[in-house]
C-alpha cells in the first residue's frame, strides 16, 4: 500500500527515484566515489584536514590561560592523542584506499563504526567518551568540508545518482549547491520555507522540492521509492504502477507545457494596451544565464554574488570576481547587469567571516550592507571588481538590505575613493555606473523617496521586505502560514516604493519570489511597476501573464484593492483581477 506524505512545494515538478536519508544532527555531507587516479589527492585532503585539527588543537592549549584547572588541557590533549590513533589517522585513509570513497564519506563510516563500539561498552564512564569521538570527527569533518574540494569538481555523478531523492532535515544554500553538481532528482526537507535562500535556489536549480515535511525521517526509509510532487507539496511512497505510470504522464505534460511556453521566446513583452514591460532575470549560478537567454530574456536584474562565496574555506579575490562580473557582463552582449553586492547571513553563511557565528537573530544581524560595510577586505576588491568590469559592458552595482541613508553615503564614498585609485592607476571603469539598492526592509520602505533621491535605482525585495514587516522568519516553517504577500502592509509599502521612484524619475524594479509568481503580475503591474527580475524558469509565465493583461482594467481594481485594509475584501478584488478577461472591457 502506497503512504502520502504532505508538505509545502517550493520548487515545482515532479521526481521519481529512490530515498536517500541525510543522518538527523550530522553535518550533511556529500558521499561518492573518486577514480583510483584521484585517490592520492583525496588521501592528500584527508591528511591535511588531520593535519589543520591538530593545529587547532595545539592553538587552543596555548591559549589556555594560567590558572585553568588541569582538567581543560587533559581535555585537549586527550583530543590530540586521539587524532594520533590509527582509528582516526589510519583507518579511513584506508577506506578510500580500499573503496574508492571520499574522505568525509571514510571519515563518516568510521565514526559508525568508533559509536557504535563505544555504545556496546559496559562501563559507562567509558561510554560517555563516544562525545570526545565525536567532538575530535566533526573537527576533522569541519575543515574537510570548509576545503576546496577540486576532486568533487572533477568528478561526474554516478549514474544512479540521478534519481536520488534526497530527504534531510534542514538544508543551507551550500547544500542545494551540492546536491545540484551531483544531479538529485529532488529533495525532501523536515524544515524550511519558500522564501527561504536554499528554497529559492532550488527552483532556480530546476530541483523539484519538498519542504517541511516534518517527521519525514520516521516514515522514509534508504532506498525506498518515492514520488515527488513539488507542485502540490506530496510525496508518495512505494506508489502502484497505476500512480507511477498517472506521475511519468505528468512529467511529461509538464515538459511540453513549458516547450509550449518557450515559444513566447521572441515576443516582448507588452500589454494588451501597448504598455512595454522588461522582464529581467534573478541569476544565482552563472549556468542560468542560458536558461534566461532561452527565455528571451537579455538583463540580469539580480546578480547574487554569494555563489563566490559559498562551500570554500577562502574569500574570492578582487581578480577572481572581476572575470567573473566581465565573463557575465559579455555574454549578454550589450544587455544590462546588476550586481548585488554580497548578501551573506541568515540560510546563506561562509565559513570565513567570523561576524556570523553564533548571532542569536542572524536574520536581525550583521548581514548583508552591514556585514560589507563592517568588513572592508569583502567590500573593497568587491567594488573594485565591479568598476574594473564595467569597462566592458552595461553594469549597475545594487546593495542589499539598507536601512538608512547612511549606508548610502558610506557605500557612495568607498566607491568614489576606489575610482580615484583606479583613475591613479590608469585602470580604465565606467565613470557614470549606476548604484542602486534594494529596499527590503521596512524603513527602507517608508523612507523610499530619500532613497529614490539619492540613488540610480531601486530593487524591491519582497522576500526580505515581507520577512521583516510581518515579522516572521523567512526560513522557519512554522511560522510560514503567515506570510502572505496580499497584506496590506506589504502592499502598501510596495506601493510606496513604487511611487517614490516615479516622482524621482528613477526606475523601480520588484526582484522578490513575487515577480516571478504569475499569479501577482497583473497586481503588480496596476501597482505601477515596470520591471519584474525573476529566475529564469518563471520567464515564460509572467510573459504570459503580461500578455494577457490590459493596464486600463488593471488600475482602478488595483487602486480599490490598496485602499481597502480589509483582507476578504483584498482577497476578493485579487480575485476579480486576476479573472477579468482582458477581451472584455
Ligand atoms: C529579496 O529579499 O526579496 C531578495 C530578492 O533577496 P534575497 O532573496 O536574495 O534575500
Ligand atoms: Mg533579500
Amino acid at each position: 500500500m502506497s503512504i502520502m506524505l504532505h508538505g509545502i512545494g517550493v520548487a515545482r515538478g515532479i521526481a521519481l527515484g529512490k530515498a536517500y536519508l541525510m543522518e538527523h544532527g550530522q553535518p550533511d555531507i556529500a558521499e561518492y566515489t573518486v577514480p583510483e587516479y584521484l585517490v592520492d589527492t583525496e588521501i592528500e585532503r584527508y591528511n591535511s584536514a588531520l593535519d589543520g585539527a591538530r593545529d587547532q588543537l595545539i592553538e587552543l592549549r596555548a591559549k589556555v590561560p594560567a590558572g585553568v584547572p588541569g582538567e581543560v588541557t587533559d581535555f585537549i590533549d586527550a583530543h590530540l592523542l586521539m587524532l594520533e590513533d590509527n582509528a582516526i589517522s589510519r583507518a579511513p585513509v584506508k577506506l578510500i584506499r580500499r573503496q574508492y570513497c571520499n574522505a568525509e564519506w571514510a571519515l563518516k563510516q568510521q565514526r559508525d563504526t568508533l559509536v557504535q563500539v563505544f555504545e556496546e561498552m559496559e562501563d559507562p564512564y567509558l561510554r560517555t567518551r563516544k562525545d570526545d569521538i565525536d567532538h575530535v570527527i566533526n573537527r576533522i569533518m569541519q575543515l574537510l568540508l570548509q576545503q576546496e574540494n577540486d576532486t568533487q569538481e572533477l568528478l561526474e555523478p554516478e549514474e544512479d545518482e540521478n534519481n536520488r531523492i534526497i530527504v534531510a532535515d534542514n538544508l543551507s544554500a551550500s547544500d542545494i549547491l551540492l546536491f545540484h553538481q551531483q544531479s538529485v532528482a529532488g529533495i525532501i526537507t523536515e524544515h524550511g520555507a519558500p522564501n527561504s535562500h536554499s528554497a529559492i535556489l532550488a527552483r532556480s536549480l530546476h530541483i523539484p522540492t519538498v519542504m517541511g515535511a516534518g517527521n519525514s525521517h520516521r516514515y522514509l526509509q534508504d532506498g525506498e521509492s518515492l514520488i515527488l510532487d513539488g507542485n502540490n507539496g506530496m510525496i508518495l511512497i512505494n506508489s502502484d504502477p497505476l500512480t507511477i505510470t498517472h506521475y511519468q504522464s505528468l512529467q511529461q505534460q509538464q515538459r511540453d507545457h513549458q516547450e509550449s511556453l518557450n515559444k513566447l521566446r521572441s515576443q516582448a513583452a507588452v500589454t494588451r494596451d501597448n504598455i512595454t514591460i522588461s522582464l529581467q532575470a534573478n541569476v544565482e549560478l552563472p549556468g542560468e544565464i542560458e536558461i534566461m537567454q532561452q527565455a528571451g530574456c537579455r538583463d540580469i536584474g539580480l546578480y547574487r554574488t554569494e555563489f563566490l562565496f559559498l562551500n570554500r574555506k577562502t574569500l574570492p579575490t578582487e581578480e577572481e570576481q572581476y572575470e567573473n562580473y566581465r565573463a557575465t557582463v559579455e555574454m549578454i552582449n550589450g544587455a544590462t547587469l546588476t550586481i548585488r553586492t554580497l548578501d551573506i547571513g541568515t540560510d546563506k553563511p561562509i565559513p570565513a567571516i567570523a561576524e556570523m557565528e553564533g548571532a542569536d537573530n542572524p536574520a536581525l544581524g550583521v548581514r548583508a550592507i552591514r556585514l560589507s560595510l563592517k568588513n572592508l577586505d569583502l567590500l573593497i576588491p568587491q567594488i573594485r571588481a565591479i568598476l574594473r568590469a564595467s569597462a566592458h559592458g552595461k553594469i549597475r552595482m545594487m546593495v542589499p538590505m539598507v536601512t538608512s541613508l547612511q549606508e548610502i553615503v558610506q557605500i557612495q564614498n568607498h566607491i568614489q575613493e576606489q575610482k580615484r585609485h583606479l583613475d591613479s592607476n590608469n585602470v580604465s571603469y565606467d565613470p557614470e555606473l549606476k548604484v542602486g539598492a534594494m529596499i527590503e526592509t521596512p524603513a527602507a520602505a517608508l523612507s523610499a523617496d530619500g532613497f529614490a533621491q539619492c540613488l540610480d535605482f531601486l530593487s524591491i525585495g519582497t522576500n526580505d521586505l515581507a520577512q521583516y514587516t510581518l515579522a516572521i522568519d523567512r526560513t522557519d516553517d512554522q511560522v510560514n502560514y503567515l506570510f502572505d504577500p496580499l497584506h496590506p502592509a506589504v502592499l502598501r509599502l510596495i506601493h510606496m516604493v513604487i511611487k517614490a521612484g516615479s516622482h524621482n524619475n528613477i526606475p523601480v524594479s520588484l526582484c522578490g519570489e513575487l515577480a516571478g509568481d504569475e499569479r501577482y503580475t497583473r497586481l503588480l503591474l496596476g501597482m505601477g511597476l515596470r520591471e519584474f527580475s525573476m529566475s529564469p524558469s518563471a520567464l515564460p509565465e509572467v510573459k504570459q501573464a503580461v500578455l494577457n493583461t490590459r493596464l486600463d482594467m488593471a488600475k482602478p481594481l488595483t487602486e480599490q484593492l490598496l485602499a481597502t485594509p480589509f483582507h476578504d475584501e483584498i482577497l476578493h478584488l485579487f480575485e476579480q483581477l486576476n479573472r477579468s478577461s482582458p477581451d472584455h472591457s
